[in-house]
């Protein structure tokens, strides 16, 4: 297994951590692949196309890993040849004492404007299917169907 390139910042590794200790990308291209088939068979799909993920910077996903694992996961399913392609989301994070909201900074943890480290995060941790792309029976015509539920935990 590779690392992930995200930088890690003390105040986040223990959150992501708790979150997603057990988590790897296996069983979630395992979960998304249900979903994007499942997604596929209610629009009547007899070939998916293209499946768009959106992921979190603070999944602690590598997206290679995530790629292969997926192929295994679709491979002999009319999603087998669909292409991949994810979006990486930003980190937001919210300041607790003044509540102004920024990306995080690459070299803090703190707010950009009082310097609190009394932060939440907004963004960055969720991992969902965000549409998929394919061919209806019966003809070619691409149709999308979007789906906005976010991954928890
Ligand atoms: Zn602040």
């Amino acid at each position: 297994m590779e690392n992930a390139s995200l930088k890690c910042h003390p105040g986040l590794i223990c959150l992501v951590f708790v979150n997603n200790f057990k988590m790897h990308e296996l069983s979630i291209a395992s979960a998304l692949s249900e979903t994007v088939l499942e997604t596929g068979l209610k629009g009547n799909l007899v070939k998916i196309t293209r499946v768009n993920i959106a992921i979190g910077q603070l999944a602690q996903i590598v997206p290679e890993i995530f790629e292969f694992a997926f192929r295994e996961c679709v491979r002999d399913t009319i999603a087998s040849d669909a292409e991949l392609d994810i979006e990486i989301i930003n980190t937001r994070l919210k300041c607790r004492n003044c509540l102004s909201e920024f990306e995080m900074p690459d070299d803090s943890w703190g707010c950009m404007k009082c310097s609190s480290t009394e932060l939440d995060i907004i963004n960055g941790k969720e991992l969902f299917v965000k549409s998929i792309e394919g061919e209806e029976d019966g003809n070619k015509n691409n149709e999308e169907y979007s789906r906005q539920e976010p991954e928890q935990g």
